[in-house]
């Protein structure tokens, strides 16, 4: 079978690696290369999602940079400060976080504020998205698939990976901040992260992770394409409640970038319903687009 990946982003690298593997021939097209979209500009957190239907996504993923060693060892821990109140819940719903209840995280996180009340979990490993992105498509190309730029002559297959550029995902902006600060061990998040993929997301939810090439503080959740750069000050202001040495830090670099995100937050694994692979979760989930498909017309490459 020949099959076509549209993105080279994590989902469509992370395909490509698993149908070559399987047998098919493989090429996967991105017009601005790999991990061009989100998945070279996200804030580079692995960890745990506080939703039991994408777990078995998660130790896939997890076993995948494992043996790509993209992580190693035990997480490095995720600090939600404000969070303490969903100890008992988390604990119920997954107790291998083991939620733990930390009255002074600074005595945890030197960086933040005194006084703060956390809720630490037992996840959280921090990757350079684009190395991880990378070695997917390492592994992808060592098993025979191509990697190219423009669109090659239609396979039997046409597997969706576009992320946000599919026209069905909502983008969902996300702007980001590499500062120049001393990196903190743990994942450090505000309390209401999860509720970003809901119907009326915040606008801006602090976190901060450091990978070992930078300190990203993030984030925003904007519906509309931001100007990077006006966005900064508000991130900083935010940050700075939580870690106060924020507001001398320099900002190194401004990333920006929309997430793809499906109206349940979920991802989508699967058929398309007009004819179009979604990412597989195995070799019968593809569609057959018949040998006359080419990449639809509405399928342009982003300016
Ligand atoms: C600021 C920010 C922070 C984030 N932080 C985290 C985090 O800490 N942890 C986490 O797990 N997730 C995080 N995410 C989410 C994560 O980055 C995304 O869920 C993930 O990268 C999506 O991968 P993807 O392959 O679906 O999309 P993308 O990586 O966006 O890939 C889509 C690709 O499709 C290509 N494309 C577009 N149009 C076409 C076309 N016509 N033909 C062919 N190719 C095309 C694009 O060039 C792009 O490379 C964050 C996202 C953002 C924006």
């Amino acid at each position: 079978m020949r099959v076509t990946v549209l993105g080279a982003g994590v989902v469509g690298c992370a395909a490509a690696a698993e149908l070559a593997r399987l047998g098919a021939e493989v090429v996967v097209v991105d017009p601005a290369g790999i991990a061009a979209g989100a998945s070279g500009r996200n804030s580079g957190s692995v960890q745990h999602p506080m939703e039991e239907r994408t777990l078995a996504l998660h130790e896939a993923t997890l076993g995948w940079y494992r043996e790509l060693g993209v992580v190693a060892g035990p997480p490095q821990g995720v600090l939600v400060v404000g969070g303490e109140a969903e100890a008992g819940a988390v604990a119920a719903r997954f107790p291998e976080l083991a939620p733990e209840v930390v009255a002074d995280a600074a005595a945890l996180e030197p960086c933040l504020a005194p006084g703060q009340r956390a809720l630490r979990l037992d996840t959280g490993w921090t990757v350079s998205p684009e190395r991880a992105t990378r070695a997917l498509a390492e592994l992808a190309r060592s098993r025979g698939a191509s990697f190219v730029r423009e669109a090659p002559p239609p396979g039997d297959v046409l597997l969706d990976a576009r992320g946000a550029w599919d026209g069905r995902a909502r983008p969902v902006w996300g702007v980001t901040a590499v500062v120049d600060l001393p990196p903190p061990r743990h994942v450090i998040e505000e309390a209401g992260v999860d509720s970003v993929g809901g119907a009326a997301p915040p606008e801006r939810v602090f976190s901060i992770v450091a990978t070992a090439e930078a300190t990203i503080l993030g984030s925003t959740f904007l519906a509309a394409e931001p100007d990077p750069a006006a966005e900064v000050p508000a991130l900083v202001s935010r940050g700075a409640r939580f870690v106060p040495a924020l507001r001398d830090a320099r900002v190194l670099a401004v990333r920006a970038c929309p997430r793809p995100v499906s109206p349940d937050g979920l991802p989508w694994i699967g058929r398309a319903g007009d004819g179009l692979g979604l990412a597989p979760d195995d070799e019968h989930a593809l569609r057959r687009t018949g040998d006359d498909a080419g990449i639809p017309g509405h399928l342009r490459p982003r300016a």
